[in-house]
């Protein structure tokens, strides 16, 4: 049996039928609204009101996102916005304007709000020389108090951590790391243009545990030229000996026609459709073996880890940067090109490319180039898909009280949703009482597609969402 929130299940065996049945494309919800439904039009003084609301509505933790977009190199499968070999010169520039849109935000903030997270991503944050990162750090936490268990947080390159950087990123105030390996398998790495790092997965592991991080994360992408069932079984088993806290399992999407640079990958053997669902079906099997947690499909956590727990006690919670814990993030403000906030009542994305960034910064205005701000039905509607996806259960007598609907309202707002449960309750996916609806020890493989029942704006824009395997 597997325990989940409290509840015995009887354990579950991803297959390649379930998948196929599933895998349906659709928003992952690390956003409600996802950020297709951004757009343009608000006013410097909309925005800045948005933020200023935050400290008074909503969630009172203060999570802090910094985007550094340069990468030394292309990884031809990269789907993130990042720009590539850029002089040192242009990342000092860089560094300076961040800090002018520090001036312009943190003043917006109150200073009792705790905070509960820092997050550098790119890009490659750890190209960047430590004594930026570390500025930064110092910058955002001035005169305010970290909250217990805050994480300061980094995604790095494996190939460009060296163990005096590590040690030194630790100085810094990082207690949390995550690699991007990507692949054990050589000749896989070698079709995407990332070389395999100079100090072993496992040695940066252990390293990193001895330093004092903790939950250190490998990142783990399917699907990519070279790879077949039997070399991504050899890299799960590789990755549970190399034994990090967590590991995240992406697969690849490939979108030429927005990324130029994955069309090569295309002449270089990329897996078919069914090769990925047997990768994903053999990668749950595998770290479920190892004594791993799933969380959500694609994440896999060892079960005295942050991410585990939180997943058993409720606590789980997701934004642009994943899972995370509600304990250790909050209200997220972002800063640096393409960053975007993820606020209460709405979402600011920053303007993606860095020197439109750093022009608009250096006027003194907000680099924004979408936003949404959320009605109460959507932050109600927000609500529902976030305790599906992360709790894997609704509760209509308690769902929307924090904005202020009743049971009967909560009830009358779901029903479109609850009248198209049939076929979720007699796959066995979920279960519900008339109050409670309950995702099985199944169904949590399928909460994405149980959301999309509490989803309105669903089939608005439709083809702009990648399946999940
Ligand atoms: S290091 Fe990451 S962000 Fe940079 S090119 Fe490679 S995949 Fe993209």
């Amino acid at each position: 049996m597997t325990e989940i929130h409290g509840r015995r299940e009887p354990p579950f065996s991803l297959t390649a039928e379930f998948l196929r049945k599933y895998d349906v494309p659709g928003p992952r919800y690390t956003s409600y609204p996802p950020a297709p439904h951004f757009r343009t039009g608000w006013s410097q003084e909309d925005l800045e009101q948005l933020i200023v609301r935050s400290n008074g509505t909503g969630d009172r933790n203060l999570s802090f996102y910094v985007h550094i977009p340069f990468c030394p190199k292309q990884c031809l499968f990269c789907g993130c916005t990042t720009e590539i070999g850029k002089p040192g010169s242009a990342v000092l520039d860089y560094f300076q304007v961040l800090d002018r849109e520090m001036d312009r935000i943190l003043p917006l903030l109150d200073r009792s709000r705790p905070v509960s997270q820092i997050h550098f991503g790119g890009g490659t944050p750890n190209a960047a020389p430590v004594k930026f990162l570390a500025q930064v750090i110092q910058r955002l936490l001035a005169g305010r108090a970290l909250s217990p268990h805050a994480e300061i947080a980094i995604e790095c390159d494996p190939n460009l951590i060296t163990l005096p950087k590590l040690a030194d990123l630790r100085q810094a105030g990082f207690n949390r790391i995550s690699f991007g390996l990507q692949d054990f398998d050589l000749d896989v790495l070698s079709r995407v243009n990332r070389p395999f790092p100079r100090i072993s997965p496992a040695e940066l592991i252990s390293q990193s545990h001895a330093l004092g991080f903790t939950g250190v994360n490998l990142d783990l992408i399917y699907g990519l030229p070279g790879q077949t069932r039997e070399s991504f079984l050899q890299t799960v088993q590789r990755t549970l000996e190399a034994s990090p806290d967590r590991v995240a399992t992406f697969s690849y999407a490939h979108v030429p026609w927005a990324k130029d640079h994955q069309k090569s990958l295309e002449s270089k053997g990329l897996p078919d459709a069914e090769t990925k669902i047997g990768i994903a079906v053999d990668t749950f099997a595998g770290f479920v073996a190892g004594g791993y947690h799933p969380i959500g499909m694609d994440h896999y956590a060892k079960p005295d880890d942050e991410l585990a727990r939180a997943q058993d006690t409720g606590e789980l919670h997701r934004n642009f940067q994943g899972y995370c814990s509600k304990r250790t993030t909050g209200q997220v403000v972002g800063f640096g090109a393409s960053a975007i906030s993820q606020l209460h009542e709405g979402y600011i994305q920053n303007v993606k490319e860095s020197a439109a960034y750093g022009q608009i910064v250096v006027s003194g205005n907000l680099p924004v180039e979408r936003a949404y701000i959320l009605s109460r039905e959507e932050r109600f509607d927000r609500e529902a898909i976030n305790s599906v996806m992360c709790r894997g259960e609704l509760d209509l007598s308690r769902i929307g009280a924090s904005e202020g609907f009743s049971a009967p309202q909560a009830r009358e707002r779901l029903a479109p949703g609850l009248n198209r449960l049939g076929p979720f309750l007699a796959d066995g996916l979920c279960t519900f009482d008339g109050t409670v609806l309950r995702a099985t020890s199944q169904g949590r493989f399928a909460v994405r597609n149980i959301a999309f029942l509490f989803d309105p704006l669903l089939g608005v824009g439709e083809g702009r969402y990648s399946r999940t395997v």
